[in-house]
């Protein structure tokens, strides 16, 4: 594709969650405790808008027609995209997804715009297909379609969806954590920018905004959300308020100051892991277990504050013997876990003193197949993820009847 396409169809191509997840555990129990606490089921598909799609579509003009296709059958994806050969589709290529979006582009005649977050072999093959054209920046879009007069995310094609739409209010955190991959670098967004992402997220349907901030509290513009709070409100009296992510400490100046009820954070999120001083000096955690308690002390004043702490299963050579104790311990200031499975994308992932035999489990979120877990860890993992789940989900029960 050498010129810029002057007319013509846009398909941006989005694998559905069914076709990449090995186990739906999880998603079966994100959906009731999503439903119970926010009144929010997530999407069949896919747990939160793909933003890569809203980001893409601002930046092209309104000339093109354009749509969203969800690829839950291979076949008929094709078939699909083959009776519309001059369509041009657009993906967003990931470590869980590279093999569908490999075996598509290599069976369609479309012209494919891939763009995501691999690298080395698995690029290069992608590339090799004579109809892929690769884009390390959205930006790059304008090399072959005409651009937007003003870029800025359309949610357009997500209209009426109910969903939780994230906002941005910086990038990057300070912190070191030894499992995460998040640049070392804190930037702010300006307040005008923050204001047009509030603006953009008007066609959807929701009641709370999940500020994507990685450590809410962390840069000085945090108080931008009572702004936010202000504009959404207006145009959307229903507006329940944010989640916030944040550490323990963040978490507990904020409750202290009065700020969570100021700025109208519903929700605190908050980065637990694996409650074990050792495990947290392993990890560069930025908390110790006296200020996880003093926490948990200050949260029994908020009792309407969702409080969901972020858990780690499948490190290795944990028992969660401290990881049990804990959420017996404070269960009556939990409302539910985000229970998150190591996974481990190349050398992306930060240092755990782990490495990967490249197995495709290791990346999947999922699943509790991991190569760096034996057999005997991975079913301990599977039994107390199990617990858990079945522990929250019985709360949200509880909740509903
Ligand atoms: S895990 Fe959270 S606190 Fe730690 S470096 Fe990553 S974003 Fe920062």
């Amino acid at each position: 594709m050498k010129e810029l396409l002057s007319t013509g169809r846009v398909v941006y191509v989005q694998i559905s969650d069914e076709l990449t997840s090995t186990d739906t555990r999880c998603r079966e129990y994100y959906d009731l405790v999503y439903d119970t606490w926010f009144d929010t089921k997530p999407p069949r598909h896919f747990m939160e808008i793909p933003t890569w799609i809203p980001i893409c579509d601002g930046r092209i003009s309104p000339i093109y027609e354009r749509q969203v296709y969800v690829v839950v059958n291979l076949k008929q994806a094709i078939e699909y995209f083959n009776g519309m050969p001059d369509a041009v589709l657009l993906f967003s290529v990931l470590d869980i997804n590279k093999t569908v979006v490999q075996y598509l582009v290599h069976n369609v005649w479309n012209t494919c715009l891939v763009g995501g977050y691999i690298t080395g072999a698995d690029r290069e093959r992608l590339e090799r297909e004579p109809n892929v054209y690769w884009l390390s920046h959205p930006d790059e879009l304008k090399v072959y379609l005409r651009p937007a007069k003003i870029d800025s995310p359309n949610y357009a094609l997500f209209s009426g969806i109910r969903t939780f739409p994230r906002i941005t209010l910086s990038e990057g955190c300070l912190h070191n954590c030894a499992f995460c991959s998040i640049p070392r670098k804190l930037v702010e967004r300006h307040p005008v920018d923050i204001l047009t992402q509030a603006n953009t997220l008007l066609p959807l349907d929701f009641d709370y905004i999940y500020v994507d901030d990685k450590t809410f509290g962390q840069a000085d513009n945090y108080t931008i959300l009572l702004d936010v709070w202000n504009f959404i409100t207006m145009h959307k009296p229903g507006f329940k308020g944010f989640i916030v992510q944040t550490t323990v400490p963040v978490a507990t100046k904020l409750l202290k100051a009065g700020e969570i009820e100021k700025l109208h954070i519903a929700a605190l999120e908050v980065g637990v892991e694996i409650p074990n001083d050792d495990y947290l000096r392993k990890m560069r955690k930025p908390y110790n277990l006296k200020q996880l308690n003093a926490l948990h002390d200050e949260l029994r004043f908020h009792p309407g504050l969702i409080f969901i702490p972020n858990i780690i299963f499948g490190a290795p050579g944990d028992n969660y013997a401290d990881t049990l104790t804990y959420l017996s311990a404070k269960s009556d200031t939990i409302t539910f876990v985000n229970p998150y499975v190591l996974t481990l994308y190349g050398t992306a992932k930060g240092d755990m003193g782990i490495t990967s035999e490249s197995s495709r489990y290791d990346v999947d979120e999922t699943t509790v197949v991991k190569s760096w877990l034996s057999l005997e860890e991975q079913e301990l993992t599977k039994a107390v993820l199990d617990w858990c789940l079945r522990k929250y989900e019985h709360k949200a029960y509880l909740v509903r009847s």
